[in-house]
């Protein structure tokens, strides 16, 4: 994982057209039934879409592993904060879904199937009873959905994200190719245990970097 510099107010624009603000609406009035459509939050690779976006943003790469796409493992957009509610009985806290941020830029990342699987729609605090519950408000009535927004920091999320935080603060790669958590809360590790980070694959893959560049 390495951090990125994204363009948060300007919007691939499948994700500014009327229909997704639509689909916002709609999200938020019909909360746990609304069907979030990848078409309009991810969309295809041929239109301004975020998949697009995200693919350039991120040089082809998942955000999280940094694994290119490969036969056995295909492109997602993920949603940072999940869209719907978290896995039962889930030991990294219970959540009824950021329902409001499905179609987010902000909220949206690229990662692949692989890394995808064990994250699923945990979102672990370091304190749950700062969790945001329902879709916040600013003083005009409007959704405060850009989560780089202070309220979503005082929120005190434990995943990192590659878009906000200053990823080398809390992770070292080391020569044998493992990888570890180096902050004192412990985000660093479970980021790597929810994203899956030491797979057997990415650990020969750093090792095949560090070697290199060692034997260079
Ligand atoms: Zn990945």
């Amino acid at each position: 994982m390495i951090s990125v510099a994204k363009d948060f107010a300007n919007a691939p624009a499948k994700l500014l057209s009327q229909k997704c603000q639509d689909l916002i609406t709609d999200a938020i009035s019909h909360v746990g039934k609304h069907k979030f459509q990848k078409e309009y939050y991810a969309g295809k690779e041929n239109e301004d879409s975020s998949k697009k976006n995200l693919i350039a943003l991120y040089n082809n790469k998942c955000c999280f592993c940094e694994s290119n796409a490969s036969p056995s493992s295909f492109w997602q957009v993920e949603h940072f904060r999940p869209k719907n509610k978290s896995p039962k009985k889930s030991r990294y806290g219970h959540h009824n879904g950021y329902y409001w941020l499905g179609y987010e830029w902000s909220n949206l990342l690229l990662i692949c199937s692989k890394c995808n699987n064990k994250k699923n729609s945990h979102f672990p605090l370091l304190n749950s009873e700062n969790r945001i519950k329902n879709h916040p408000l600013d003083a005009n009535n409007s959704l405060i959905s850009n989560i780089t927004n202070s309220i979503y920091e005082n929120e005190g999320c434990i995943l990192l994200n590659p878009e906000i935080d200053k990823v080398e603060d809390f992770l070292i790669f080391k020569p044998n190719g493992d990888i570890k958590g180096i902050d004192t809360q412990g985000r660093g590790e479970i980021s790597i245990e929810l994203y899956h980070l030491r797979r057997e694959n990415l650990i020969l893959a750093r090792r095949k970097i560090s070697d290199d560049f060692l034997m260079r």
